[in-house]
């Protein structure tokens, strides 16, 4: 059995996730201590608790201790292969978070995977389910895995509420993802999302955001109104070269306001595509356990390695047989992944 400490390095959710997704696809028991230790509120929330339950019903795994508040677990993991799944977080816990332990789970599953989960698709601290489309799958295509998902309504915190149908085809062999240079950029292309809001935030959140983007290429934005239980309004942007793709994103609030989160949003994509990186960080914690089950080796550079992806790291290594390298090169970190490197 594995013990696993959660409160080293990031010390959040993503260490429950990745480990009990893990645990299912290598059938290695893990016991998991001190979850979210060092968080303002301690042990497991809500959205883990359905992460977690997700993982365990698809796989058929047993569970002990996945309740709110809860510092400890353990995962017995099954072998049975649910491919239906339908779920509601209860809150606007974020839908993509739940999505990204269940999409995992499913690395050795035979048929496709149909998830529909209800929760928030736009919450502070986790991916927009935008950048899921616009970035994460478009990446993992190319690895050879194919997922996609629908929006069917937006989910703002605090009533959640949104709804996201998913799909995940089964997994075979996965290829590595080698981005050594974006190559030529083709233009930026971004989602504003607004529900039960005046227009005036969307337009006042776009136009400041294109008036920052000073950037000689096509910008292309689409808006989303939609209609369902909470209120919210957003921008995820990506910028889309020949050989990958850079994201930022942004949620309007009252201490947010819309002209400042159109500014902010279009600075953060800046800074991304001027720092050299070919990948942006948060996309890197989230492509590398794809990578690290890869049949060759990956490598590809960030502006900056951050404690979710030293984590991941940490996490990846204790289950894979993968080694990760991390070279200082200028201005960025050169990553490289190499399956079947570790033992
Ligand atoms: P906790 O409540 O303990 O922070 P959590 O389950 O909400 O736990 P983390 O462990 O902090 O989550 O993991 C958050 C994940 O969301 C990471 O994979 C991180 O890269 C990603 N993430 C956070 N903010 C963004 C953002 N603005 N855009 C894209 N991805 C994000």
């Amino acid at each position: 059995m594995l013990e696993i400490d959660s409160s080293k390095g990031e010390g959040g959710g993503q260490v429950v996730r990745s480990s009990v997704a893990l645990s299912a696809i290598t059938g290695i028991e893990t016991h998991l201590t001190r979850i979210r230790e060092n968080r303002p509120t301690n042990g497991l929330s809500k959205q883990h608790c359905v992460a977690v339950n997700a993982v365990a019903d698809m796989t058929g795994s047993e569970v002990i201790g996945n309740h709110a508040g809860s510092r400890e677990l353990l995962f017995r993991p099954g072998n049975r292969q649910t491919s239906q799944i339908e779920l509601d977080i209860g809150t606007a816990g974020s839908v993509s978070l739940v999505l990204q332990a269940i999409m995992l789970a499913g690395r050795n599953h035979r048929e496709k995977l149909r998830i529909d989960v209800r929760g928030g698709t736009n919450v502070m601290w986790a991916p927009p389910v935008d950048s899921y489309q616009q970035i994460l799958f478009p990446l993992m295509e190319r690895m050879g895995i194919k997922a996609r998902l629908e929006i069917k309504d937006r989910g703002f915190y605090p009533e959640g509420g949104g709804r996201v149908m998913a799909e995940l085809d089964p997994i075979g062999d996965i290829s590595p993802l080698v981005i050594g240079d974006l190559g030529e950029l083709r233009g930026i292309e971004g989602i504003c999302y607004i529900q039960h809001l005046k227009d005036r935030i969307k337009d006042d959140m776009i136009s400041a955001c294109v008036e920052m983007l000073d950037l000689d290429c096509p910008v292309d934005i689409n808006i989303q109104r939609m209609s369902g239980n909470s209120k919210g309004a957003g921008l995820s942007l990506v910028a889309v070269y020949e050989n990958g793709r850079l994201g930022s994103n942004v949620l309007t609030t009252k201490g947010h306001p819309a002209k400042q989160a159109g500014e902010d949003v279009a600075k953060d994509l800046m800074k991304e595509m001027f720092s050299g990186a070919t990948m942006d960080v948060y996309t890197a914690d989230q492509l590398l356990p794809y990578m690290a089950m890869a049949n060759g080796p990956s490598e590809f550079t960030v502006s900056r390695i951050s404690k979710h992806l030293l984590s991941q790291m940490d996490t990846l290594e204790t289950f894979l047989d993968v080694r990760f390298g991390v070279e200082r090169k200028g201005p960025v970190y050169n990553l490289s992944v190499t399956p079947g490197g570790g033992k």
